[in-house]
């Protein structure tokens, strides 16, 4: 360690946060673990840029790890923020931003013909969870290895040890008796999900997907498997719901549904929708959402939800992302990047590969991109850790773990492109 590294703020501020934080952090990934190190402590973000408490600039393709799709700080999404915030700060009573907001996103997404605010992604998942098993009267949910879908108890599970067996936790405190009802399944494996269904189909309740997966890296469904997934649950009476938080308004204007043409039950939204204040949201077929209380017997409530100042945040990115281009010039400079980088690593003889999905991307330490979780988990951790403190060192912030996507935003110019190309041209030859 150097003693400029030793006497660096980020250092100073990591070890004061471990006395009054567990791990130093609010949520676990931002403590550099999985790459080792010291997180940066971020004063302040404009466009697609973010800096640290020493004061070094970086490219940012962390984004807030998705909302910050406008890039950082957008002047008029800050403006909202401030004219909602000279109104009050919240009122825990109806306002009309919620209307609109909530005709918006119906606008947009189809398959929502009613919709839920709530305040986290995990509230998102959750309570459609809740809907799911309250308008069906059955207790099992089906989710895919390698999807994140926040930290509700029947979420936090991995695939047992054998094929269609019920589901391990992947956390302490959460009790065997929440997850048995769990069923975990391979990612883009459609004879698997067959059997799920011909074994145990009347008594699922809901089957809960990422379209395109963004926890596991980045992972496409395949068109197969989402159109099986749809008949399935169609044919047995099991709600699917598209856990669109991540997805939602990042891969294309009206998510990954609008993409492979497949119309869920729910979606869960979140993220984008709340231009980096917490909004998140959960809604879908009309007939499901009015099981919901008041009028139906689904508990679901929240005293921040709709909250005024994150609702003009949120409704302020939806009004912009529907500028005309928007996601054509978004995907392009994501494609960019990849091709980019690419192309970078080959001249190195580096074995990489990238993929990208209207502004998401993935980048991959092996010889092909990866369609499942136990292919995408058999990547070159090691390599990833130098490259990720390799473009640290030369001013590019990417996600501090190889099973995170990254995300593109509006900002992201042919220049902040080619400079990051640049950087990670210089890193690979030093990986070589
Ligand atoms: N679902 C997906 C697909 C996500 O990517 C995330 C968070 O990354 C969540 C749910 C949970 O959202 P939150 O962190 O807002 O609780």
């Amino acid at each position: 360690m150097t003693t400029e590294h030793q006497t660096s703020k980020n250092d100073i501020l990591f070890a004061r946060a471990q006395q009054s934080t567990p791990g130093g952090v609010n949520s676990p990934v931002r403590a550099f673990r999985s790459v080792g190190g010291t997180p940066r402590f971020i004063t302040r973000a404009e466009g697609p840029y973010i800096w640290d408490a020493d004061g070094k600039r970086y490219i940012d393709y962390v984004g807030s790890w998705g909302p910050a799709i406008l890039g950082h700080a957008h002047p008029q999404v800050i403006k909202a923020v401030q004219d909602a915030a000279a109104s009050g700060l919240s009122f825990g009573a109806p306002t009309e931003a919620e209307i609109e907001i909530a005709e918006e996103i119906c606008r947009l997404v189809p398959s929502i013909e009613q919709v839920r605010l709530v305040s986290s992604g995990t509230e998102a998942t959750m309570s459609a969870l809740r809907l799911a098993r309250g308008a069906t009267g059955r207790d099992k949910i089906v989710k895919f290895e390698g999807c994140y879908h926040g930290h509700a108890d029947s979420l936090l599970v991995k695939a047992g040890s054998g094929l269609l067996t019920f589901g391990n936790p992947t956390s302490a405190g959460v009790p065997e008796d929440f997850v048995k009802h769990t069923v975990v399944l391979d990612y883009n494996n459609v004879a698997q999900l067959e059997d799920a269904f011909e074994s145990m189909g009347d008594t699922i309740a809901c089957v809960i997907v990422e379209a395109v997966a963004g926890n596991m890296n980045l992972i496409r469904g395949t068109p197969e498997f989402l159109r099986r997934m749809r008949e399935l649950c169609t044919e047995y009476g099991a709600i699917l719901i598209f856990d669109e938080v991540m997805s939602g308004f990042r891969v294309g204007l009206g998510g990954a549904q609008a993409l492979y043409g497949i119309t869920p039950d729910l979606t869960c939204l979140g993220k984008v929708i709340g231009g980096g204040m917490p909004v998140a949201a959960f809604g879908g077929r009309a007939d499901l959402m009015h099981n919901m209380a008041p009028i139906g017997p689904v508990y679901q409530a929240g005293t921040l939800s709709g909250n005024p100042v994150a609702v003009a945040a949120g409704m302020t990115t939806l009004k912009l992302v529907q500028e005309p281009g928007f996601y054509e010039k978004l995907t392009a400079q994501a494609d960019k990047l990849v091709i980019g980088l690419t192309k970078a690593a080959q001249e190195a003889g580096v074995a990489f590969c990238a993929d990208s999905v209207g502004g998401m991307f993935g980048m991959y330490f092996s010889a092909h991109i990866p369609s499942s979780y136990g292919q995408m988990m058999a990547g070159d951790k090691a390599r990833f850790n130098s490259f990720f403190h390799g473009m640290l060192e030369e001013g590019v912030y990417f996600a501090p773990a190889m099973f995170e996507a990254g995300f593109v935003s509006a900002t992201h110019d042919d220049a902040v492109i080619g400079e990051t190309v640049e950087a990670a041209r210089r890193v690979f030859a030093r990986l070589a």
